[in-house]
């Protein structure tokens, strides 16, 4: 049990995960770890590889679905690290807890173009950036200069955007990500900013079911087409199993009606690959994580 000691400062024994989920699913972690710098993000990796344990890292919880129940293996979350360092010429320095919604209101507010178009995403800097978060409007990648990454042994280096593999709602980037530095251009005309992201939202409002917890997006899409669109079609908006359902919204959206089981929501998920894989002969790709005990 020494990893334990190690960090005693930093643990917390038996923390509910389900809040920390945009579906509020899940158990609780045995163990807890909330390092309070880049460096401490280091030590931890190296003392939990030198003693072979597996961890988990969880950001916002917005691509997450959490199994009910204790979960033994230690789960780190970096929302100690959260400041954002503004620079004249548009560069941003920010911390992978940073929460993702505020920034880009923040940088829309003073006049800094770039993100505007990925308002309404949750998450925080670090999960956007694993999973090269976006949409419609581009991708997180596409203003990123570098991303600083905790290794397992112990190190705190930077990475260059084009070293760290980022494709379709995903990434390749070995190890924790603690900073991001991002590039934004100063915007003359604040208005048309401004309405640039109200557009944005205003799609994600009318398209998304927003007032239920859910874990966004189920499946990436397919190549050229919707996993949405296809589970409209093949009738299956509406299903339920416990107290999860297909969202009549988006078909792509599981939501949580109070209380659901991540049993219930991988029920429904199953439903929807096999229904897929049916009509259409795709194999869907599962984007929301499923983080079984
Ligand atoms: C209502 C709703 C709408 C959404 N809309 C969109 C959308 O339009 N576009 C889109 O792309 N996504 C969307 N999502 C999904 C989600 O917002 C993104 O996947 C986001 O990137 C998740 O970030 P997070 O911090 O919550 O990551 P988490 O869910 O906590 O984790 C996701 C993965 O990232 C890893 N991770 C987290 N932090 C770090 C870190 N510091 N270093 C390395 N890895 C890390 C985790 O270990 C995990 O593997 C939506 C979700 C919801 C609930």
């Amino acid at each position: 049990m020494s990893w334990q000691n190690t960090f005693r400062d930093i643990l917390e024994l038996d923390r509910p995960l389900a809040p920390l989920t945009t579906f509020q699913v899940g158990g609780w972690a045995a163990y807890f770890l909330r390092p309070r710098s880049a460096a401490e993000v280091g030590e931890v990796l190296k003392v939990l590889a030198g003693e072979e344990q597996v961890f988990r890292l969880i950001g916002g919880g917005a691509n997450v679905l959490v199994e009910d129940g204790c979960h033994q293996r230690p789960f780190l979350h970096l929302d100690r690290l959260s400041t954002v360092q503004w620079h004249e010429d548009g560069q941003l320095i920010v911390d992978a807890g940073y929460p993702f919604l505020k920034l880009v209101s923040e940088t829309v507010r003073q006049g800094w173009r770039g993100l505007q178009g990925l308002a309404g995403i949750p998450g925080q800097m670090g999960g956007i950036c694993a999973m090269n978060a976006g949409g419609r409007w581009g991708e997180i990648k596409d203003v990123i200069s570098w991303v600083e990454v905790a290794t397992s042994k112990g190190e705190v280096k930077r990475m260059p955007r084009e070293a760290c593999g980022f494709a379709y709602r995903s990434s390749q980037i070995p190890g924790v990500i603690t900073r991001v530095c991002l590039q934004l251009d100063k915007e003359g005309d604040l208005g048309r900013l401004k309405q640039e992201m109200a557009a944005c939202l205003k799609v994600k409002g009318a398209s998304q079911p927003l007032k239920l917890p859910s874990g966004g997006c189920c499946f990436a899409n397919p190549p050229g087409l919707s996993v949405g669109q296809i589970v409209d079609e093949l009738g299956l908006k509406g299903m339920r199993h416990g107290n999860a359902m297909i969202s009549e919204i988006h078909g792509n959206f599981i939501v949580n009606l109070g209380q659901a089981r991540f049993d219930h929501v991988l029920f429904l998920m199953k439903q929807i690959e096999g229904a897929v894989l049916d009509a259409t002969g795709h194999v869907l790709r599962r984007e929301l994580q499923l983080w079984q005990r």
